[in-house]
């Protein structure tokens, strides 16, 4: 699904050197790429702050515990994504509210979010999926009108834009009063191990969040608040600090492939090819997708056979996801009921991402497409 060896080669000496300062400064923890790396992203994403931490499982946390959340406050988030959206409401004792999502965008759903929403509504975690942002400007109407906290879970969109009807365009991850974000190996934006960050541009906010990332420290050994210890170490700062100005050209290639794909697919008539909810098209001004995953639908009812058919050629492929997360044993609630859900219920049986990453050539691309094309007409 990704090749992080041939985009490694091609950094080699500069990222190596750059673990090879850290070793020889022995400053492992807090050393200066770190600081050096939250500048530059906080200067990319034009957002006040950026507070790394351990991961993005951890920033999402992080997030809810900086808002300062509590027992039983819900928190609405969409139906189909990675669990630890919703593993970190769990864990807080908050509750969480699953919501259907849009069938072509995959993104939460905007009347269902709206109809979700009860007195003990707190916060919506919109989670940018697959690498395109969601309806954020009816989102922040939404969170307006309701006095809602929005956090966005930006772990697979790092880099991408948003714009506004206005014509406003602001990062994704800056727009909400928090957003999150994860730095795993296969991230738009990976480094080579776990690491973390949380956005925010409110001042008090990042400076909870400073204190809760260290041991609810403000002061050295004062232990104001129940904190974490959740850090982004300096060997992966060093790596991002590297990675990071390459940041839109590994976004450019990521949608390069995604229209070679979608040119291939155009004709087929049981294949759905993503869309991007701006013009939906994609061209390199129409920003808001950066293509994490490249999912398709099939519409024949052949998903799985042509998932099989692909790893029988040696082509990668991944359904993500093929459980809805409110058919987790974990997060099962009688609340839910299964007419709310059809769109996730019908993503989880058509879906398929295809390999994405910035190092697909067009020959590769080619088999691909090919193998496809002739198993599914
Ligand atoms: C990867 C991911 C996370 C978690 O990030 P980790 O760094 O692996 O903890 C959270 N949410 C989404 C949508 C993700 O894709």
């Amino acid at each position: 699904m990704v090749d992080l060896q041939s985009q490694y080669q091609k950094i080699k000496e500069t990222v190596d050197q750059s673990i090879q300062e850290v070793l020889n400064s022995s400053a492992y923890i807090n050393g200066p790429y770190v600081k050096e790396f939250q500048a530059d992203l906080e200067a990319y994403l034009n957002v006040k702050h950026v507070i790394p931490c351990a991961n993005g499982t951890d920033a999402l946390q992080i997030a809810m515990m900086g808002l300062g959340l509590q027992p039983g406050d819900e928190v609405i988030t969409a139906d189909f994504t990675f669990a630890a959206t919703v593993e970190v409401i769990g864990l807080l004792q908050l509750t969480p509210v699953l919501v259907d999502v849009e069938p072509d965008t995959f993104n939460i759903d905007i009347v269902a979010l709206k109809k979700a929403i009860t007195p003990k509504t707190k916060a919506i975690v919109p989670v940018h999926l697959f690498g395109q942002v969601a309806n954020m400007e009816a989102i922040m109407e939404i969170a307006k009108e309701y006095n809602l906290f929005v956090i966005e879970d930006n772990a697979q969109a790092i880099g991408a834009n948003y714009t506004f009807s206005n014509g406003l365009k602001q990062k994704a991850g800056t727009i909400g009063d928090i957003g999150t974000t994860s730095f795993f190996p296969s991230k738009n934006l990976g480094c080579y191990g776990d690491g973390g960050a949380i956005f925010t541009n409110n001042d008090d906010l990042a400076h909870t969040i400073r204190g809760i990332v260290n041991h609810g420290m403000y002061k050295r050994y004062y232990h104001d608040v129940v904190g974490v210890n959740s850090r982004l170490d300096s060997i992966q700062a060093a790596v991002l600090k590297t990675k990071l100005p390459l940041l839109d050209s590994y976004c450019n290639s990521r949608r390069e492939a995604a229209r070679y794909y979608n040119n291939a697919f155009a004709n087929n008539p049981n294949i759905i090819t993503p869309k991007s909810s701006s013009c939906g098209q994609i061209c390199n001004q129409c920003d808001c997708h950066v293509f994490h995953q490249y999912t398709l639908q099939i519409k024949n009812g052949k998903r799985d056979e042509l998932h099989q058919h692909l790893l029988d050629h040696g082509i990668a492929n991944a359904i993500y996801y093929p459980v809805p997360l409110h058919k987790q044993k974990a997060y099962v609630d009688e609340r839910y009921k299964e007419e709310d859900f059809k769109v996730t219920n019908h993503l989880v049986n058509t879906v398929i991402s295809l390999p994405m990453h910035t190092e697909l050539d067009e020959e590769q691309l080619n088999f691909i497409t090919t193998t496809i094309n002739d198993f599914i007409k």
